[in-house]
């Protein structure tokens, strides 16, 4: 079917009008194929990376038994009891291990991260013991294996630590220092480039004739796309000119995945879907969703390709719920499942059945516990209701009109987007 017969039947290509929201998404995700490129990197370069390759630990972490506390190390039979006293023979500092043993009636002083000295098995905290010369008496019995950190009892020698694909966060790289892992592997990050569409659409920082509005699509895109830490290209803005649409997905179809806002609708003057269709090939156009049911997909020669919707709040729903899971696989990792749970409206919400939609909320914590206050204008246009947002109320295609005070299912803004396995 092309374009115009698309257009004139209202939908999506095979299955009748605007697909299913979780058909759209598996659609994508069937078609994207991992970035191929790959790099050795210094360990801090790897900071928000994925691995390319599994990474397993060459040694114990810790690699030595090693005392929790500051204290003293015993055998613990030797303080089986209250009251017990012990010669003291040493010391055992971190970075300088106690040469000797410890044989039966002797104690080592010992700090937090020193050596385990061999013969003892056991650590009595300092607080618990009472020193004279070189008498230790200590006031509770111990029990074996008291305050110890064993050998390898973080990571141990051969243990994968992170498979290919998963994503590394600060704790990571802490935890990749600590195996020993100078250097990693990591997939190389995706190349993603973007522009408006729009004869109105005029750059912030220009005056604004009348009938034009700022640019805002290309900003939260920018911040969406920054902080998943891909690799962004700002294509700038195009207008709603057939030729000037050809030629400006000609040339962005060498980046990895494309994306444009506008002009993806029924309008007179919405090519986007045309343009597509002639530099590329249209996977499927519309989505049952509110806002963002205008939405294109496709590819453009082996780029990705997803025409969003021209609305503000559409452009970053649209973006959350089908770009970037796709641009997660497209960097070579896995997105996480969303995380959600049910709540009370504090407010009435309206709603048609048969299609789902995104409606804007802020959680709020109450003596009852927590609640959503949904966002008093819910229209596309209305940027503010994101921005002042901090959650999605997730409302189901089967769900109509909901009263104050009945449950719903809420999204946080701050989600896992990487799936950690
Ligand atoms: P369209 O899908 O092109 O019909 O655009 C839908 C609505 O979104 C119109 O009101 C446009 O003016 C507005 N719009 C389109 N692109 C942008 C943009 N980049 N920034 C802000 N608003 C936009
Ligand atoms: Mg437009």
């Amino acid at each position: 079917m092309n374009a115009s017969n698309l257009k004139a039947a209202g939908g999506c290509g095979h299955d009748g009008p605007a697909l299913p929201l979780e058909q759209a998404r598996e659609r994508i995700l069937e078609r994207v194929e991992p970035v191929s490129g790959r790099h050795q990197v210094a360990l801090r370069d790897a900071l928000g990376r994925i691995l390319a390759a599994p990474v397993s630990a060459a040694i114990d972490v810790p690699n030595y038994t090693n005392s929790a506390m500051d204290g003293y190390a015993v055998r613990a039979a030797d303080v089986a009891e209250t009251g017990a006293q012990l010669h003291q023979v040493g010391e055992s500092f971190a970075g300088h291990p106690f040469a000797g043993r410890v044989e039966s009636g002797q104690c080592v002083r010992i700090m937090t991260g020193a050596v385990l000295p061999e013969g003892a098995d056991s650590v009595v905290m300092q607080e618990r013991t009472e020193v004279e010369g070189d008498r230790v008496r200590f006031a509770q019995a111990c029990q074996p294996g008291a305050n110890v950190r064993l050998a390898g009892e973080d990571v141990a020698s051969g243990q994968m630590v992170f498979e290919a694909g998963h994503r590394i966060d600060s704790a990571d790289l802490g935890v990749l220092a600590s195996v020993g892992a100078a250097e990693v592997g990591v997939r190389a990050l995706p190349r993603v480039a973007f522009f408006s569409t729009g004869d109105e659409i005029v750059p912030v920082g220009q005056p604004l004739a009348p009938g034009k509005i700022h640019d805002s699509n290309r900003h939260t895109l920018f911040g969406l796309l920054t902080e998943l830490g891909v690799e962004v290209h700002d294509l700038g803005i195009v207008p709603d000119v057939p030729e000037a649409l050809d030629a400006a997905l000609q040339r962005a179809s060498s980046f990895d995945a494309v994306m444009t806002t506008g002009g993806v609708s029924v309008g007179a003057a919405d090519y986007v879907l045309e343009a597509l269709e002639k530099a590329g090939s249209v996977g499927f156009w519309q989505v049952a969703m509110k806002p963002g049911r205008p939405l294109a997909f496709g590819n453009l020669g082996p780029a990705l390709f997803f025409g969003l919707p021209g609305n503000p709040v559409s452009a970053m729903v649209t973006f959350i719920q089908l770009v970037r899971p796709a641009l997660v696989k497209l960097a070579g990792a896995s997105p996480a499942a969303t995380l959600a749970f049910e709540v009370p409206t504090r407010s009435a919400i309206s709603k048609k059945r048969g299609r789902r939609e995104f409606q804007r909320g802020r959680l709020v914590m109450t003596e009852q516990g927590p609640v959503v206050e949904p966002f008093g204008h819910q229209g596309s246009g209305v940027l503010r209701s994101m921005s002042a947002a901090d959650c999605f109320i997730n409302l189901a295609p089967e769900e109509s009109s909901i009263e104050a005070g009945a449950n719903v299912r809420v999204e946080p803004f701050s989600q896992p987007i990487w799936n950690r396995g």
